[in-house]
């Protein structure tokens, strides 16, 4: 049974993490495409559900084996989203979601012209300010740099099927689930 590949994009902070949460909730079929990386984990991330934690020499191995769609290095970090992960889940017939920065996705919809692409938007400015504050992890210039981004990944919303804007939550997983309807 084949399933759906869905790529699902949205400004740090937009709430990715909590729809992706809340629609595994009410469809189990959902699973998320945990990237791989060789930096170390922040406080709060768990290895497995924020990202697989490799060694360098680990990734590198994984790298030369195909198992990777796409892969780049950010200050001396690589950063990878796993081909063969995805597929053993849409072999399972899941929805796999990969949830990845717009430069990413773009990236990926080339690869996977199959692919359910969605964008999440912030119901304002405000609000997005709101809730990257919200999470207490950042200081004052991380967070002017994070809308920053938030405003240059916005200009690339028109390049995904789908815009939904996460304002209610409920919302979102209804529409989302017309996506793979
Ligand atoms: P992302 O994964 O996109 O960086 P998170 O899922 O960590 O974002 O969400 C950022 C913050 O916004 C969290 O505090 C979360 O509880 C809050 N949030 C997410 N979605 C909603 C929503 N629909 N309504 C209200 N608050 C939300």
């Amino acid at each position: 049974m084949s399933g759906h590949l869905v790529i699902l994009s949205g400004p740090s902070g937009v709430g990715k993490d909590t729809v992706i949460d809340a629609w595994r909730e009410v469809n189990p079929k959902v699973q998320r495409v945990v990237a791989y990386t060789t930096r170390s984990p922040r406080d709060g991330e768990t290895d497995g559900r924020d990202y697989h934690f490799v060694t360098v020499d680990e990734f590198k191995a994984l790298a030369a084996e195909g198992a990777f769609l796409e892969h780049k290095e950010v200050h001396g970090n690589y950063y990878a989203t796993p081909l063969r992960d995805m597929e053993a889940m849409l072999d399972e017939g899941r929805i796999a979601v990969l949830k990845i920065d717009v430069q990413g996705a773009l990236t990926a919809m080339a690869l996977r012209p199959d692919a359910l692409t969605a964008i999440l938007l912030p119901p304002s400015w405000d609000v997005l300010e709101q809730r990257i504050r919200g999470r207490g992890t950042e200081d004052a210039a991380s967070i002017n740099k994070r809308l920053a981004n938030a405003r240059a990944e916005m200009e690339f919303a028109d390049r995904y099927q789908h815009q939904i804007v996460n304002d209610d939550l409920e919302t979102v997983v209804a529409r989302l689930e017309a996506v793979v309807a």
